[in-house]
């Protein structure tokens, strides 16, 4: 058994502090029927709480972490970049460094702004395709995430959807009213309501690559649909590639797919671990934004050096070329956590498990479910009681897992063929715990 002694205590004093004792919700393990371990440091592919236990990290604090934790490239760029001030509120450098960076992965991103979260990118993505438009709706897709902000917090995944809050309380009818949602990969749906309020709609939001209802992947030819149908009707199509961005393929889905959208967000990864976001697209839609246009946005810590910093130096190590012969960064992962997922469908069927394995590059994730997860539905369909024995069963061997289904896994960098072998081990032993 772990012992989570230390964990306990300070689980237990900071629900007397924050609520539910955490600072984003999925934290808490209140799902699982548990409580979390607190967390001491982390280092490339491992995370070690305060009662000394040490855990093989699939969360990679819910993406950001693709090098691994701690690298030493992140780390000693950031050490140098603080002794020079953590804060100006002032253009710098670095700003237009990581602008090129990511740009030069994702061409479809002409002009770009750098935010402090996913949420805030999001928001100031709808804000800027509504100023551009002149239309007030938008669409959003059933169990796709897009951060906390009151119009997109309807019908929503991650967190909202593993409490059971999807529409939550606080968001305005007049707020909601706005936001039409229609089911993932329904095309006839979103066929649908375009047809019918199509010149009322200023954007589609979409997570090309849905993390947020556990992993599912868009069906063949649904986003090239949506590009046509959004660009027929004059409206701003957006890739929340929060999340699948870098991940999905290195230039994020919309290479994966080969689709140009309007506009992009971005986040976890292009902050190395620190808080950065950004959104961006065609320079008609990003010069809205204020001080170039009307459509204010703003932020005090925007553009941080230190989160710049370790943007940078992230991003340097995933689009450094390899050497002659050898697969890419992202190569890599994709091999990796391939390898990974066959291991596990093995391990499944010989407990006798029907599950569903889904993959986008470094990505993953797994369903209890016998049947295809291609929306909410199907993946809210999933045997949410076999995964709680599972994810018992792993965390309690050292292998730690985002505490839903409702999430999605990650290989970094720094995962070893050690660290998978383990990793299949002990899932071994879980699939077997939830055939008992
Ligand atoms: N968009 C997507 C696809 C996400 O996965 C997330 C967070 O997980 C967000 C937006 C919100 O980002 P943040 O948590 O940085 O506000």
């Amino acid at each position: 058994m772990l012992n989570l002694d230390k964990s306990q205590a300070a689980f237990t004093e900071a629900k007397t502090l924050m609520p539910g004792g955490v600072n984003s919700p999925v934290r808490s393990y209140k799902s699982m029927d548990c409580d979390p371990p607190f967390i001491d440091h982390a280092k490339g592919s491992k995370i070690y709480d305060i009662d000394g236990n040490e855990y093989i990290d699939y969360i990679g604090s819910w993406g950001p972490m693709v090098v691994g934790h701690a690298h030493p490239q992140v780390v000693e760029a950031l050490q140098k970049v603080t002794e020079k001030g953590t804060s100006y509120g002032a253009p710098t450098l670095l700003e237009s460094d990581l602008a090129k960076l990511v740009m030069s992965v994702y061409p479809s991103i002409e002009k770009i702004r750098m935010v402090n979260s996913g949420t805030e990118a999001t928001m100031s993505a709808i804000r800027a395709a509504r100023g551009y438009t002149g239309r007030e709706k938008f669409v959003k897709f059933i169990g796709c995430y897009h951060g906390h902000s009151d119009s997109l917090l309807v019908k929503a995944g991650s967190g909202a959807a593993t409490f059971g809050v999807p529409d939550s309380p606080g968001v305005t009818k007049g707020t909601a009213q706005d936001t039409i949602t229609v089911p993932y990969n329904d095309m006839a749906a979103i066929e649908q309501v375009i047809t019918e309020q199509g010149n009322e709609i200023a954007a589609v939001i979409i997570e090309p690559v849905a993390g947020n209802m556990g992993l599912v992947l868009p069906k063949q030819g649904y986003l090239r649909r949506l590009r046509e149908i959004t660009e027929q009707h004059g409206i701003v199509l957006i890739f929340d590639e929060v999340m699948c961005g870098f991940r999905a393929s290195l230039g994020g889905a919309q290479a994966a797919y080969g689709i140009v959208p309007d506009m992009t967000c971005l986040g976890k990864i292009i902050g190395g671990g620190l808080p950065v976001a950004a959104y961006g697209g065609k320079t008609e839609i990003m010069d809205m934004v204020a001080p170039a246009g009307p459509v204010y946005q703003a932020g005090t810590l925007s553009g941080n050096p230190l989160a710049m910093t370790a943007g940078i130096a992230t991003l340097s190590i995933l689009t450094a070329a390899p050497e002659e012969g050898q697969p890419d960064f992202s190569r890599v992962l994709t091999i990796k956590t391939k390898q990974l997922l066959l291991a596990l469908q093995n391990a499944a069927k010989e407990a006798g498990i029907k599950i569903q394995l889904h993959q986008a590059g470094s990505m993953f994730g797994l369903f209890f479910n016998e049947n295809p997860v291609y929306d909410y539905e199907t993946s809210a369909a999933s045997n949410q009681e076999a995964f709680k024995v599972y994810f018992k069963a792993m965390l309690e061997q050292g292998i730690y897992i985002a505490p839903s289904q409702f999430e999605t896994l990650f290989m970094s960098g720094a995962h070893t063929s050690e660290d998978i072998a383990k990793t299949i081990e002990a899932a071994k032993i879980a699939f077997k715990a939830v055939a008992d």
